[in-house]
C-alpha cells in the first residue's frame, strides 16, 4: 500500500514509520531483523531503507602504484525492501538517488521495484561521495531530485526512455521527496529551497519527508511556509535521537541542522553515556508528543543503530 493511502486511511491519526540502513557488505540480514523485531510491536505503517552509493578508494599495488576501486559498503536496498515486505508484511520504501545512476539504470531499478510489488519510492539526489566536494551527476544521469521524480512520473504514465516502447506498463509509484525545515545546505536561501521543493511536488511527488530537526518550531514553521506556498501534500517529520555529547557537534556538521540551546546545554552536563542517552530519549519523547498533538500525519524515526531508544519512546506513547 502507498504511503499516501496509509495517511488517508488513518484519517487524522498520527502514524509511525522507521528508517533503516542496509547492513554493511558481508553482514547478514539477521542484523536488520534483530533491530526491527522489537519495533514491529508498534505496527509501523512503512519502513524506509536508505540507499548508499559507491565510494572510491585507492589500493596500493606491489609496484607502488595505486588502483582506484569503487566499493559500495551497504548494497542491497531493493533486496532488503523485498525481504521486509515478505517477512513482516509491512510496506517498504526504498530510497532511490540520482548520484551514480544513469537514467537507464534508474529505469531498470524501477522496473525491478515494480515487479517486486514495491509501490513506494523516496526520490533523492544523494550527496557527493566523501572524496568529492560537489555533487556531480552521472554523465547520463540526473542532476536534481526533480529529474528523478519526472522519470518516475513518466513511468507511471507508461512512458519509458526508449521511444519505441508503445503501450508500456504504467507503474503506480507513490513518490516521496526530501524537505529541509532548516534549508538544504547548498541552497542560497530558504525561499529558493522552498521554490525547488514546490517544483518537485508539481513534477509529481506525493509527499515530503523532512530532514531531522531537534526544535519542533522549525518543523511547524516549515509546514506553515509550505502551505503558504500552496504545497498541500503531507509533510512527514523525521526524528533522530541524539545519544552522546559528541553528536552535539557531529550532527550539525553532518546534517546541517541546529541543536536548540536547552538541549545542548543539558547534554553538556551529562557525565556518562547512559545520562546522555536518557536525555536524548526524553527529548525525542517530548518532540514526538508535540508532533502527535499538532496532528503530524506520520512520525518517521531514523533508527540508525539506536532502536532501543525508539522502542522506549514508542512504549511511552502507545
Ligand atoms: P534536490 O531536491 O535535488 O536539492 C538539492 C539542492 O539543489 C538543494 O539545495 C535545492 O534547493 C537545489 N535545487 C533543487 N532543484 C534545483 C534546480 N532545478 N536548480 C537549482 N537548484 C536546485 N542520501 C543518500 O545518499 N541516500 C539516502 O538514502 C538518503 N536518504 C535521505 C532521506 C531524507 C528524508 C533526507 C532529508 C535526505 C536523505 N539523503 C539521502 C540525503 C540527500 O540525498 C541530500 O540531502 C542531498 O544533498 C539532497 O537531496 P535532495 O533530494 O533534497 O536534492
Amino acid at each position: 500500500m502507498k504511503v499516501t493511502e496509509h495517511i488517508q486511511q488513518a484519517a487524522g491519526k498520527t502514524l509511525f514509520s522507521f528508517e533503516i540502513l542496509p547492513p554493511v557488505k558481508g553482514k547478514s540480514i539477521e542484523s536488520i531483523v534483530q533491530l526491527l523485531d522489537p519495533l514491529m510491536e508498534f505496527k509501523p505503517s512503512f519502513i524506509n531503507v536508505t540507499y548508499h552509493r559507491s565510494e572510491q578508494f585507492f589500493k596500493k599495488k606491489p609496484d607502488g602504484s595505486f588502483d582506484r576501486i569503487d566499493v559500495r559498503k551497504r548494497p542491497g536496498t531493493v533486496g532488503i525492501c523485498a525481504a521486509l515486505m515478505n517477512h513482516y508484511k509491512v510496506d517498504a520504501v526504498p530510497h532511490l538517488i540520482c548520484g551514480g545512476f544513469s537514467k537507464d539504470e534508474t529505469e531498470n531499478a524501477l522496473i525491478d521495484l515494480n515487479f517486486l510489488g514495491i509501490d513506494n519510492v523516496l526520490a533523492l539526489r544523494g550527496d557527493p561521495p566523501k572524496n568529492e566536494k560537489y555533487f556531480l551527476p552521472d554523465p547520463h544521469g540526473h542532476r536534481y531530485a526533480i529529474d528523478l521524480v519526472k522519470q518516475i512520473e513518466h513511468m507511471n504514465r507508461g512512458v519509458y526512455l526508449e521511444d519505441d516502447i508503445e503501450g508500456g506498463e504504467q507503474t503506480d509509484f507513490c513518490i516521496g521527496v526530501a524537505g529541509y525545515p532548516e534549508k538544504h545546505y547548498e541552497s542560497p536561501n530558504p525561499n529558493m529551497d522552498l521554490m525547488y521543493l514546490k517544483q518537485k511536488i508539481e513534477a509529481g511527488a506525493d509527499y515530503i519527508t523532512t530532514q531531522m530537526f531537534f526544535d519542533n518550531s522549525k518543523y511547524h514553521q516549515f509546514v506553515k511556509n509550505c502551505r503558504e506556498a500552496q504545497i498541500e501534500v503531507p509533510i512527514i517529520p523525521g526524528l533522530k535521537p541524539i545519544t552522546s555529547v559528541k553528536q552535539l557537534s557531529g550532527i550539525p556538521s553532518l546534517f546541517h541542522v541546529d541543536m536548540p540551546d536547552e538541549l545542548a546545554l543539558e547534554m553538556m552536563k551529562c557525565k556518562t553515556p547512559a545520562a546522555a542517552e536518557k536525555l536524548g530519549e526524553e527529548w525525542l519523547l517530548h518532540q514526538t508528543r508535540d508532533l502527535i498533538k499538532s496532528g503530524a500525519p506520520v512520525v518517521h524515526f531514523y533508527t540508525l543503530g539506536k532502536p532501543h531508544i525508539i522502542y522506549n519512546v514508542m512504549k511511552q506513547i502507545l
